[in-house]
């Protein structure tokens, strides 16, 4: 009798539910996931799930290519999950982001020209057109801080919002109806090795064997990829450091204000200076997030200054959030790799059956869907 192989994924963030999901319609496997704590708990709690693809100035190479094809997934994923009763939060208005600097111009005219020789929208609207489709959008500062005018406005209607947990959420319960095993506050141990060879994970709740490992543990990924004895000797070869993640800390908070800015038919995510106004509707919005790297010593604290520095930023180009109830704060870790681009998507070292799924720093609500793509492909079964 042939048996299916066995897919174990470690971690279950956004991208280790979307590799669940995508798995479980592209082969016959027993596909079990695993995580420490239930889904949603570590970075992907945190995220604000702006999605910056054609915005992004990433225009060529690996990481344009893993943009696109994301951007491309994501609003049929959305609808194919809708369709099978979960339904998730998701803007489609686009991303406005705003240019506060004229010597900045010519750079997005070149990503307009790049983008639409790509197929890919991308406008450039004057500050009268900006006031016209946002009016809530003070195109001279009201803010106290400074005097600061916007130029110009780059308007992507591809680009959107996606809210994180209820995706993730989504992700889970519709690849558990197609069979995917859900093993929750079950912390993985170890990789076990047979020299070059995985043949399971070692958990506090006993062993599970595989034929194939996705390590999507976010930061807790680094700690599986040391090996031990033989099989690190083995590894050995230009591909086999362990994988290093530096956390970098974002801060981001959800406040209410008394009506809904701007025009009620027209809510797209607004960017300035990088300080995302995020609509979730009745007037509530997340404001963020910080960019914290860790000191040198000492342990990574969110900064307080710093949120605040987040608050004056979205006031600066939108004065009305001055007046906005903050209803909650929240800050989480994103796991940056060290010594190579983000994110990292490949098979640990010469260990061809454990694939490396993690890194996405600042981008892996966005890029799930690209790494979904690209780990059915390293598994051979797309
Ligand atoms: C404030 C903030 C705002 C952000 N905004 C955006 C945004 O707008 N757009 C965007 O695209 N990205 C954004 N990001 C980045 C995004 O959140 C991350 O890139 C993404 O969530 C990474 O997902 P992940 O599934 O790899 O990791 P995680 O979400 O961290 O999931 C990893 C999971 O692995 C589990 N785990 C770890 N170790 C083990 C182990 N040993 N055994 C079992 N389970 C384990 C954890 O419990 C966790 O559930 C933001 C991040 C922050 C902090």
């Amino acid at each position: 009798m042939v048996t299916n192989p066995k897919i174990v994924i470690v971690g279950c963030g956004v991208v280790g539910a979307l590799a669940a999901y995508e798995l479980s319609h592209k082969v016959s496997a027993d596909i079990v996931v695993i995580d420490r704590q239930l889904s949603a708990q570590g970075s992907t709690g945190a995220a604000l799930g702006v999605l910056m693809g054609v915005i992004s100035h990433k225009t060529k190479g690996r990481t344009w290519r893993l943009r696109e094809a994301s951007t491309r997934r994501y609003r049929a994923l959305i609808a194919e999950l809708a369709l099978q009763g979960y339904p998730v939060p998701f803007n489609t208005d686009g991303i406005v982001s705003l240019c506060f600097d004229q010597s900045k111009l010519p750079r997005w005219q070149a990503l307009k020209e790049q983008r639409h020789a790509q197929g890919w929208p991308l406008e450039i609207w004057s500050p009268e057109m900006l006031q016209a489709r946002c009016p809530h959008i003070d195109i001279v500062s009201q803010s106290a801080l400074e005097l600061a005018s916007v130029k110009a406005a780059i308007y992507s209607p591809a680009d959107g919002q996606v809210h994180p947990v209820a995706l993730t959420q989504a992700l889970v319960a519709a690849a558990a109806a197609r069979g995917v095993a859900f093993r929750w506050n079950t912390e993985v141990t170890r990789l076990q090795m047979a020299g070059l060879q995985c043949r399971g994970v070692q958990t506090v709740q006993g062993d599970l064997e595989a034929d194939w490992v996705v390590l999507s543990a976010g930061l807790g990924s680094a700690a599986l990829t040391k090996l031990t004895g033989d099989s690190r000797k083995e590894n050995s070869g230009k591909d086999d450091e362990p994988l290093e993640l530096m956390p970098v800390l974002g801060q981001a908070m959800e406040i209410q204000l008394s009506r809904v800015l701007g025009k009620a038919d027209f809510q797209p995510v607004v960017n300035g200076d990088d300080v995302h106004l995020v609509p979730l509707g009745e007037g509530r919005y997340w404001l963020g997030a910080t960019v914290e790297f860790p000191p040198e010593q000492g342990v990574l604290l969110p900064e307080a200054e710093r949120l605040a520095a987040v608050r004056q930023g979205g006031e600066r180009y939108c004065g009305a959030i001055a007046q906005a109830e903050i209803l909650r704060t929240w800050s989480g870790l994103r796991p940056r790799p060290v010594g190579q681009p983000a994110p990292v998507i490949k098979p640990l070292g010469n260990i061809s059956n454990v694939i490396l799924a993690t890194g996405h720093y600042r981008n892996g609500v966005l890029l799930a869907p690209a790494t979904a793509q690209q780990l059915c492909e390293l598994l051979a079964i797309a």
